[in-house]
């Protein structure tokens, strides 16, 4: 059943049970914070806010790197009847303004080493009635400050099923990020829905190095932790050293990761010189994951199967889990089994939209109650995720085992068509990085020099394999996989480009291509 709770009551609705127990730590400093502190300090936080002005139905942007003071931002927002729109750390001023001008917030809450970044954001967009900083900044009133508010706790109506919680922004991958109004009870509700197949709790510590604002760290590390009583450790960006020296000075336990950190964990050298024998599981979500190096990663770590979780920003965000205690059963590959309340389909990808079985491949249709209200001031977008049976055309390609075990694919637009066949770029990527002298690939479809769309791969060689040539790697995979399937061309690179929650950017990739 749907939870009618507005979001700072379903998770922190427990905060007092837990007392003094650690919420959050900050992973480079030791700061800690307390559930009891979380509690009282996001009340006071709210007095604070509804005083400065902030309304029921506001749109607060909290532009924030991961910190122990984030949580506690977030739900006071919320409970003085904010929506919050949380925004990417490194966002250019132009993106900021712009995610400013498409929400309409009218607060900012950042920390003062962005506070330059804010000010100029909020001048390009205007609108913006106050900027709070989590930390102290001359001329604008700090967290701290407002903490020692005596004004009451403001007093919210809230209606769950109507009223927006968050506005986070898809990650764009695929086009310009859209707003996701997602209400107090799609998010409560998902928190619920995923707490069965993941639980954790006092005496879990998780390690927060996916940023919160993104839909994936604000579920997985923010509010499903606190709401069951485990202690969330913050790291502000993803470094490989401090984030492996933080696995073991706090004794970590879960891991909510994206692939490229499980591709790091399976194959950098620096892993065996930390003790991570406090791990008990390895979740993955965001992106595909290639079995074999899921394999790997488990196995070089000594622990069950790596875990994933499938869904998107517009589905609060979960549909799919490979539930913990069911690691070593779930087929490789697998992204998880249904959660409870929600329901699937595969549709054919032909014009016919037809059911299909068992193995079948097509795209992953979703109904469910974590679907979103909708796409901020975007109602034709709404309209063409959501059909008029209320199902979530996901534009993503799965298929279904006979258990269950759902299997994504990729997306389907980014599926090459070669010759009438068609190709996923994430096999062909997870392909490339089995080859000991490649640290990352992707892989697009571009056209050849008739027009024709053919897979060609971005190859980043490991340092020690500088000799390894395009045409060493074009036979690597010519070996492995049906003819179809074959990379056509190569293009030596850097880096590969990837979103904050660890997509490839594609879409920049194929301007190169
Ligand atoms: P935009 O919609 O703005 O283009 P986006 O789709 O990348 O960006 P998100 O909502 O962050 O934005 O990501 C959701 C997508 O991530 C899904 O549609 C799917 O393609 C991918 N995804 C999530 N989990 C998995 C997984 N376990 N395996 C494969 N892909 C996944
Ligand atoms: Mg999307």
């Amino acid at each position: 059943p749907p939870v009618e709770l507005p979001i700072h009551e379903a998770v922190l609705g427990r905060a007092a049970d837990f007392g003094d127990q650690p919420a959050l730590i900050d992973g480079t400093d030791g700061t800690t914070l307390t559930y009891e502190q979380v509690d009282r300090f996001h009340r006071r936080l709210a007095a604070a806010f509804a005083d400065a002005g902030v309304r029921k139905g506001d749109v607060l942007a909290l532009h924030s790197p991961n910190t122990v003071a984030f949580p506690t931002a977030f739900y006071a927002a919320t409970r003085a009847g904010a929506s919050v729109t949380t925004v990417h750390p490194l966002a250019t001023p132009e993106e900021f303004a712009k995610q400013l001008g498409d929400s309409g917030a009218r607060w900012i809450v950042t920390v003062s080493p962005l506070l330059a970044a804010a000010r100029r954001s909020a001048e390009l967009a205007g609108g913006v009635r106050e900027i709070l900083v989590c930390d102290s900044a001359p001329g604008h009133r700090s967290l701290i400050d407002l903490l020692a508010t005596t004004a009451p706790e403001p007093r919210v109506g809230f209606d769950p099923a109507e009223d927006v919680a968050a506005l986070p922004y898809s990650s764009g991958t695929t086009g310009v990020p859209k707003g996701v109004m997602l209400t107090h009870r799609q998010i409560a509700t998902n928190l619920a829905q995923l707490e069965p197949a993941v639980p954790a709790g006092p005496g879990d510590r998780i390690l927060a190095v996916l940023p919160f604002f993104h839909i994936y760290g604000l579920t997985a590390l923010m509010n499903a932790p606190l709401r069951q009583g485990a202690t969330v450790v913050v790291l502000p960006r993803f470094d490989l050293e401090t984030f492996l020296a933080a696995i073991e000075t706090h004794r970590i336990t879960n891991l909510y990761v994206a692939p490229p950190i499980v591709l790091a964990l399976a194959k950098h050298p620096a892993v065996t010189r930390y003790d991570l024998s406090s791990l008990k599981h390895v979740i993955s979500a965001a992106a595909p994951l290639d079995a074999r190096l899921a394999l790997a990663c488990s196995e070089r770590l000594g622990l069950p199967p790596i875990g994933q979780a499938y869904g998107m920003t517009e589905l609060s965000p979960g549909t799919h889990v490979v539930p913990l205690d069911r690691l070593h059963e779930a087929p490789a590959g697998t992204v998880g089994r249904l959660i409870a309340g929600t329901e699937m389909r595969i549709v054919s990808l032909d014009d016919s939209g037809k059911d299909l079985g068992t193995g079948e491949r097509g795209e992953i249709l979703i109904r469910g109650p974590q679907v979103m209200k909708g796409y901020l001031g975007r109602p034709d977008a709404t309209a063409a995720l959501i059909d008029a049976d209320g199902w979530v055309h996901t534009g993503d390609v799965g298929h279904v085992d006979a258990d269950g075990w759902l299997f994504v694919v990729d997306r389907v637009k980014e599926l090459i068509k070669y010759k009438g066949y068609q190709v996923a770029p994430a096999e062909l990527e997870a392909l490339l990085v089995t080859h000991p002298g490649i640290a990352d690939a992707a892989v697009v479809g571009a056209p050849d020099d008739s027009g024709n769309e053919i897979p060609h791969a971005f190859v980043v060689r490991r340092p020690t394999a500088g000799e390894l040539t395009e045409n060493e790697i074009l036979l690597y995979v010519a070996e492995r996989v049906a003819p179809y399937k074959r990379v056509r061309r190569i293009t030596f690179t850097d880096t590969v480009p990837r979103a904050a929650s660890g997509k490839i950017l594609r879409r920049q990739l194929r301007e190169h291509a």
